[in-house]
């Protein structure tokens, strides 16, 4: 008995298929920009060098593959949770927040998700940013959550809508889940200012919303993880009860390592007991207990203070490279008299830029200048060095004339 005879073919990945097309093309000068991953001044794939150093520690110390705990390594999820919170936040030293080791950022989502679907009061609304990360939407819908967006980007400025987005949010049902990108908004590269935060800040807290902050680029958007947290400790600064989602794939390099935590403050530690035997029960049909071994090169590198200094300024130094990329890619475009105003290639922020190119003109560089990208005009800055980036430039011109 043949099965799946119905099962019809599923569309391609948008943004792997990106990846698909490059490898396919055969041109020597091909530029691949549409990969969400960090490449160094040759473009090659980079792991840091605080990395390479906490596997050797790891390989002297023999350590069994016994199963970890439902909720991963204790030492991992304290350290990362300091990470992200800051030492000294209050919920955290008074032992209200409830966290788990994830699946990296996909996997911490998953259980936001699953988390909500199940235990939460009001609305079973997931509010997205437009445009947002596209696994995002199955994420929310696959449990069964309600996907609505709220504004965000801003064609014409190329810039943050931001009357839009506090509209939206203020008419959305009181109560609703507000998904916020903690930094270097994915794929828009535009993040609202700090005062701006603020606002949301007061307008989220009025409206009882449950704030969700997806933070998948600590360190990787200014360099500087203390300023790159701004967003999220200052919410829970102002005592609101934040799920957060943190990622080590990039500002770590630890893409396949799927290492990150869900998180949730709670009111007092005898709430989040009861909540985190909750979260175990989502957490063990999806796969029972979290991979080992980039919990411990995590761990190893924020437990171990040469290897955190030296990470801190490998983080610096991949985001000074992005930005010295923007600074260039700028120069270029107004030396060959691009058309239009790119001043918004300098002041977004992160691994993406949101060209605002058309989708005929990504088109046109793909099959005349064996560029590729993601058909939303979305380039991955990290994919630039000084190899490639005149003749991007160049190209990224004609396109627009
Ligand atoms: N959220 C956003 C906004 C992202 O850009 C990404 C990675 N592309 C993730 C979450 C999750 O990534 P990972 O599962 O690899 O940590």
């Amino acid at each position: 008995t043949n099965f799946w005879s119905a099962v019809p073919q599923g569309p391609p990945d948008p943004i792997l298929g990106v990846t698909d097309a490059f490898k396919r093309d055969t041109a020597p000068n091909k530029v691949n920009l549409g990969v969400g991953a960090y490449r160094d001044e040759n473009g090659k794939p980079y792991v840091l060098e605080s990395v390479l150093k906490a596997e050797d520690i790891l390989h002297q110390k023999r350590l069994d593959k016994e199963y970890l705990p439902i909720t991963g390594a204790n030492d991992f999820i304290t350290l990362a949770s300091e990470l992200a919170y800051g030492k000294d936040s209050n919920p955290l030293q008074e032992g209200r927040v409830a966290v788990a080791q994830s699946i990296s950022g996909t996997g911490a989502l998953r259980i936001a998700t699953g988390f909500l679907s199940q235990f939460y009061n009001g609305p079973k609304v997931l509010y997205l940013p437009d445009p947002t990360w596209g696994n995002h939407v199955p994420l929310a819908e696959g449990v069964g959550l309600k996907v609505q967006r709220y504004r965000y980007f801003d064609k014409k400025t190329v810039g943050l809508d931001f009357n839009g987005m506090k509209e939206d949010i203020k008419n959305a049902e009181s109560g609703s889940v507000i998904l916020l990108h903690a930094c270097a908004q994915n794929p828009t590269g535009i993040d609202p200012t700090q005062e701006q935060w603020k606002e949301l800040s007061e307008l989220i807290k009025a409206k009882k919303h449950l704030a969700l902050f997806d933070m998948a680029y600590q360190g990787f958007a200014s360099g500087d993880i203390i300023k790159d947290a701004f967003a999220a400790r200052y919410f829970v600064e102002q005592g609101h009860q934040i799920i957060l989602c943190q990622s080590f794939a990039k500002n770590l390099g630890l893409y396949a390592e799927r290492a990150g935590t869900f998180s949730m403050v709670t009111s007092s530690p005898d709430e989040k007991e009861r909540v985190l035997s909750q979260i175990k029960r989502v957490i063990r049909p999806l796969y029972s207990s979290p991979p080992v071994h980039g919990a411990q090169l995590v761990a190893t590198i924020l437990g171990t203070p040469e290897l955190y200094e030296q990470w801190l300024g490998e983080v610096k130094k991949m985001a000074d490279r992005i930005i010295s990329m923007r600074d260039q890619l700028y120069n270029l475009l107004i030396e060959l008299k691009t058309p239009g105003e790119w001043g918004h290639i300098k002041s977004q922020i992160g691994m993406f830029s949101f060209t605002g190119i058309s989708p005929e003109q990504v088109q046109a560089l793909a099959d005349h200048a064996h560029i590729y990208m993601t058909k939303d005009g979305r380039i991955s800055m990290a994919g630039l060095n000084e190899h490639n980036i005149k003749y991007f430039a160049e190209s990224l011109s004609k396109a627009v004339k």
